[in-house]
C-alpha cells in the first residue's frame, strides 16, 4: 500500500527537521503521520513508512511463542510495535467483542493444545527512559536486557531478578521475584490501558495490590500494561543481599552490601545450574520456571506438617512452606516422569517439555504431583502460570 501524498510530504518534512536537529518539529510531524494512519521510522538513507495497523500474522501455533513450546494456533496474531498501535488494536478488538490474549515472552502461560480462538496481541513496543534513578520502560522490552542495562549504569534494585525470561510488561502481573527481590519493591507506577473504558492512565504501586507472585492484574483482563516505572537507587557499593543461598554463593553474610554487577553475575550462575535461564538446547529450561507457588498456610495447617518442612514467616501469622520440599517428599524427585513431560532434572518445581509433549501431557503431570502432595500432606498446591483455555 502506497502512502498518500500528504503523508509522504509530512515524512519528507520530518526528515528535514531531523537532519536540522529540530526535535520539536520532528515529533509534531511524527504525530501527524501517525494520526493519518502511518508509522514512520528512520533508515540509513531516509525514512520508511508502513501502515499503522499492527502487523497481523496468519494463524501459527502458539507453541512457537511459549517457553514450554506448547499451545495450539491462535485465530489471529497481531504484533503491536508502538504503544499507540497496541492501544488501537485492543480498543478495536474490545469494541467488537473479540476474545483477546495479551502475549509477552510466553514464559508464564500454558496454552491449550486446541489453541486460542481469538486475537493474540504480541507486545513488541520498545523504549527505556531514565531520569536520575527513575527508569520507565515500555512493556515490550525484554526484562533481562533491562536488568543488564540498569546494572551497567550503576543502579541497584533489580539485580537479583537477572535471568528471568519474558518482557517488562509482564513483570507486574505476577510481581516477579527471585533471590530476595521482587518488582513490587521498586515499581513506582504502571501505565495501563483500562479495557473497560478504553482510557490510558497510571496506576500507583498501591493500586497494583502486589503480593507474593500476584497482583491486581493476574488472571484478570481489565488492564494492559503499557509501561512500567521503576524507582531504583544510585549506589556504587551495591545493595544488601537478602537471600541465604545467594549470600553463600557470594561468600558473604546475609545483609552484606555487594555491588549490583556481582549480584547479577552470581544470580545468573545459580539460575543456570537450576535450568532457570532459557537455553534452547536444554530441555530442563523448556518450562514456565516454577510451576507451583510456595503455599502460604495458616498456623493450623502448618502444625500438621513434618518439622523438617522448610518454612518462612509471613504476615498475619501465616507461614510460607517450600513447595519443592513437599513435592520431593511426596515422591516426585528431580527428573520424575517417564513420558514427554517430566520434572526438570535440575529443579523440582519446573515441569518441562522434553521435546514432544502436549499441553495435555504437561497438565497430567501437574495433576499427578498436585494430587500426590495433597494425599501425602493435605496441602493443595496452586499453579503459578496463567492457564489459557485449560484448567488444572
Ligand atoms: C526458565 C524460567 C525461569 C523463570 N524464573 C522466574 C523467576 O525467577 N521468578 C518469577 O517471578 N518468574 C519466573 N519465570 C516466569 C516468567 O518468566 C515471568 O512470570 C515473566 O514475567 C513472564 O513474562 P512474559 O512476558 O513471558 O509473560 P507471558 O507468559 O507472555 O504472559 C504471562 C501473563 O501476563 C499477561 N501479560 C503479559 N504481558 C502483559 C501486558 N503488557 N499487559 C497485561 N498483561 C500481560 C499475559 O496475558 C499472561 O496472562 C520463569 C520462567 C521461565 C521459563
Amino acid at each position: 500500500m502506497r502512502p498518500p501524498p500528504p503523508v509522504r510530504a509530512a515524512a519528507r518534512a520530518r526528515q528535514e527537521a531531523r537532519d536540522h536537529g529540530d526535535d520539536t518539529a520532528r515529533d509534531r510531524l511524527t504525530a501527524q503521520i501517525h494520526a493519518a494512519g502511518w508509522l514512520v521510522s528512520d533508515t540509513p538513507d531516509g525514512y520508511a513508512l508502513e501502515p499503522r495497523r499492527s502487523r497481523e500474522l496468519a494463524a501459527i501455533p502458539l507453541a512457537q511463542h511459549t517457553t514450554l513450546r506448547l499451545g495450539g494456533p491462535a485465530r489471529r496474531l497481531a504484533v503491536a510495535q508502538t504503544e499507540a498501535d497496541l492501544v488501537d488494536v485492543l480498543r478495536g478488538a474490545d469494541a467488537s467483542g473479540e476474545p483477546v490474549l495479551i502475549l509477552g515472552g510466553g514464559s508464564n502461560i500454558v496454552v491449550a493444545d486446541e489453541g486460542f480462538d481469538g486475537l493474540v496481541v504480541q507486545v513488541a513496543t520498545d523504549g527505556v527512559e531514565r531520569s536520575d534513578a527513575r527508569v520507565t520502560v515500555a512493556a515490550g522490552e525484554p526484562w533481562d536486557g533491562v536488568v543488564e542495562q540498569v546494572v551497567a549504569e550503576g543502579l541497584v534494585g533489580v539485580e537479583a531478578l537477572a535471568g528471568i525470561p519474558g518482557l517488562v510488561g509482564a513483570t507486574p502481573i505476577q510481581n516477579v521475584g527471585a533471590y530476595g527481590q521482587e518488582v513490587a519493591q521498586t515499581i513506582a507506577s504502571v501505565r495501563v490501558l483500562d479495557r473497560r473504558t478504553g482510557e490510558v492512565g497510571t496506576m500507583s504501586a498501591d493500586a497494583c495490590r502486589f503480593t507474593y507472585r500476584h497482583s491486581a492484574f493476574k488472571g484478570g483482563h481489565d488492564h494492559v500494561v503499557l509501561a512500567v516505572t521503576f524507582d531504583l537507587h544510585e549506589a556504587p557499593a551495591g545493595g544488601a543481599v537478602r537471600y541465604p543461598a545467594l549470600a553463600a554463593h557470594l561468600g558473604v553474610e546475609v545483609g552484606a552490601t555487594v555491588p549490583a554487577a556481582e549480584v547479577r553475575a552470581a544470580v545468573l550462575d545459580l539460575r543456570r545450574a537450576k535450568g532457570m535461564v532459557l537455553d534452547a538446547a536444554d530441555h530442563d529450561t523448556w518450562s514456565v520456571g516454577s510451576f507451583f507457588t510456595n503455599p502460604i498456610l495458616g498456623a493450623d495447617e502448618v502444625a500438621g506438617l513434618p518439622a523438617a518442612a522448610p518454612r518462612w514467616p509471613e504476615r498475619d501469622g501465616q507461614v510460607k512452606v517450600s513447595a519443592a520440599w513437599l513435592i520431593e517428599q511426596a515422591g516426585f524427585a528431580k527428573g520424575y516422569g517417564a513420558g514427554p513431560a517430566q520434572v526438570s532434572g535440575k529443579h523440582t518445581l519446573a515441569l518441562t517439555n522434553r521435546g514432544s509433549a502436549t499441553t495435555a501431557d504437561l497438565l497430567a503431570l501437574a495433576r499427578e504431583i498436585r494430587d500426590g502432595v495433597r494425599d501425602r500432606f493435605g496441602v493443595t498446591l496452586v499453579q503459578e502460570p496463567v492457564l489459557v483455555g485449560v484448567t488444572l
